[in-house]
């Protein structure tokens, strides 16, 4: 859901009507110590050091300062817990760069942890705990020190419960990863609480903090890092997963699909482009992909160095741009005003950049170093799986294909006849018309222009067909000076037609000839015919080779015998 300003404007006024006058009346009812503020400084430079290094898990920053607020409650009272509380909230929100349009943030955390304080202190009074005990002498603040930090930790996710589920209306699992480090971890530190307090009562002073604070810190590391290598194997999983995904795919397109599909999956994507290195001068933008939508990828062409992507293509390096502050200076054309995070990263096979990815979200500091890792593992996946494919691809083209003309070649047209007949069998078309077609002489048109000619030749004729048959059906090289076109439901007498103005299209107009010029040097131009021959099914045929086979006897009983540049049709 979307936060209305109605939301942040009654966030701010609710904490404008609790907090200031909450903490007051605090100070009346529960008045601190008289401590000097010397005293309760260090404090507050431990809890700011603590603030300003959160964990941050599944995006949710992990704020490991219950214990430091236990002992400074135990010492101190409720008062001074709680100012302190609320200067290290600002701080973590500080730390974290909350946005502008998310200032409401600070009231929000504010009055949060006020209550979280309140409720908590309150619950260690009524129970009958006081400030400044000796442990040793009263163990029975232990049991309401643990029931403070419960009711600490408990209240704080009861508050946030509440506000995921009720105001947020997010949808669970509410209790995800974040939740389980959270809780692990402050279980974890915890304890300390009890150790400082004890520490700092005894003669150490204020010495107690340093003892106490370099292992937090080195603690507070250490989870971090296993945390993040933790996150960098699932990733390091995924991307092999993903990998033999996109291995299996055989189209090009469908491996460019399926790679930015999964990029927008893993990570806080909002724009994603894939720029191909053309003929190792220019960038040309091949797929954009803006808040999961592919959109017709339209941009100038890039140079070496020029933009993001042009400086990834020269430098064959990752680039990390946390916010537009730090890329405003070289963006040049595509990248969207309202992209804050970039990732660049280049896609290379052999060493040789072959293209580039840019990754942009519009939250500032969205990607981590980590993720640039795993990206450019992914990319080296992504350049392969495309180059196998875009290579099948040409193999099957070339396979399916003509060299000479382009058209398709006996092997695909004789393939797809059998698939067409089968439909014709089970119902789905109800008529199959073959126009087979032979250029009439065509052997002396080699013998007196050369077979460089005669296959100039043979180019026209296959795009002066091309352009006819267009997408009504199937044209293709059937043989030397064959072709062949198979048109689905079409009648006969349609067909006939059809080959008729073919012939005409044959007939009517000379063909060019480019490389031989006569003595003039004019271009030559020469006029042949060609004689057609049509079959239909059902009607002439009841399988596909019966279909050519009686076109083809239509094409040199029918037309060549009875003098050439005409059409027939089969007759039984
Ligand atoms: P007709 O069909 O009218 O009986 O006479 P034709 O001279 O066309 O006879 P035929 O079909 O037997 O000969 C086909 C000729 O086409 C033989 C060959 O020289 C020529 N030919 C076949 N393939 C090619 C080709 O790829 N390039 C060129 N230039 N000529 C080809
Ligand atoms: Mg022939
Ligand atoms: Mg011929």
């Amino acid at each position: 859901m979307k936060i209305t300003p109605m939301f942040k404007n009654s966030i701010w006024f609710a904490w404008l009507l609790v907090v200031p006058v909450g903490i007051w009346v605090i100070y009346q009812v529960y008045p601190p110590p008289d401590v000097s503020v010397w005293e309760v400084i260090p404090f507050l430079i431990l809890m700011a050091v603590v603030a300003a290094m959160p964990m941050v898990v599944n995006n949710t920053p992990i704020f490991l300062i219950q214990w430091v607020s236990l002992a400074v409650f135990l010492i101190y009272g409720i008062f001074l817990e709680m100012v302190l509380i609320q200067i290290s909230v600002l701080i973590l929100l500080m730390r974290l760069r909350v946005q502008k349009t998310d200032l409401y943030r600070f009231p929000l955390n504010s009055l949060m942890f006020f209550i979280v304080s309140l409720l908590s202190g309150l619950l260690f009074y009524s129970l009958g705990g006081s400030n400044g005990v000796d442990l040793a002498m009263e163990p029975y603040t232990y049991v309401l020190g643990t029931i403070y930090g419960i009711s600490n930790y408990g209240v704080n996710t009861l508050i946030l419960l509440f506000l995921q589920a009720l105001i947020l209306k997010q949808k669970g699992p509410y209790f995800g990863k974040d939740f389980i480090w959270e809780t692990v971890t402050t279980l974890i530190t915890f304890p300390i609480g009890f150790v400082l307090y004890e520490l700092y009562l005894s003669d150490m002073g204020h010495f107690s903090l340093l003892f106490v604070g370099i292992p937090f810190a080195s603690l507070s590391i250490i989870l971090s890092l296993y945390y993040s290598s933790d996150k960098v194997n699932q990733f390091l999983q995924n991307a092999a997963e993903i990998g033999h995904q996109l291995a299996e795919r055989l189209k090009a397109d469908e491996v460019l699909d399926l790679f930015v599909k999964k990029l927008i999956e893993m990570l806080p994507v909002d724009y994603a482009y894939i720029l191909d290195v053309v003929e190792d001068k220019e960038l040309k933008l091949i797929h954009k992909v803006e808040f999961g939508e592919v959109f017709e990828p339209l941009a100038a062409r890039l140079g070496k160095g020029k933009g993001i992507s042009g400086l990834v293509w020269d430098g064959n390096e990752p680039v990390i741009f946390h916010s537009k502050k730090e890329w405003s200076h070289i963006n040049s054309g595509y990248i969207p005003q309202g992209a804050e995070s970039i990732l660049g990263v280049p896609i290379a096979r052999n060493n040789q950049v072959v293209g580039v990815l840019i990754l942009a979200a519009k939250k500032k500091r969205a990607f981590e170093k980590s993720q640039l890792m795993i990206v450019d593992i992914l990319c080296s996946h992504f350049a392969i799986a495309v180059e196998n494919a875009r290579h099948h691809e040409k193999t099957k083209e070339n396979s399916e294909r003509c060299a000479l003309t382009g058209l398709y070649n006996y092997r695909y047209f004789e393939n797809m006849l059998t698939t067409e007949f089968e439909k014709l069998q089970s119902g789905q078309r109800d008529l199959l018309s073959l126009i087979l077609l032979d250029i009439d002489h065509f052997k002396s048109v080699n013998d007196t222009y050369g077979h460089q000619s005669g296959n100039e030749i043979l180019i026209e004729l296959g795009e002066r067909l091309r352009k006819k048959i267009g997408h009504i059906g199937t044209l293709a090289r059937y043989g030397g000076e064959e072709f062949v076109i198979l048109v689905p439901d079409m009648m006969k007498g349609d067909a006939l037609k059809l080959a008729e103005q073919i012939r005409l299209l044959i007939a009517n107009e000379p063909f060019t000839l480019l490389q031989s010029m006569d003595q003039e040097g004019k271009q030559l131009h020469v006029s042949i015919t060609a004689s057609i021959g049509v079959a239909t099914a059902p009607q002439d045929a009841d399988d596909s080779l019966a279909l050519i086979r009686h076109a083809d006897r239509a094409l040199y009983v029918g037309a060549k015998r009875s003098g050439r540049n005409r059409v027939a049709e089969y007759v039984k």
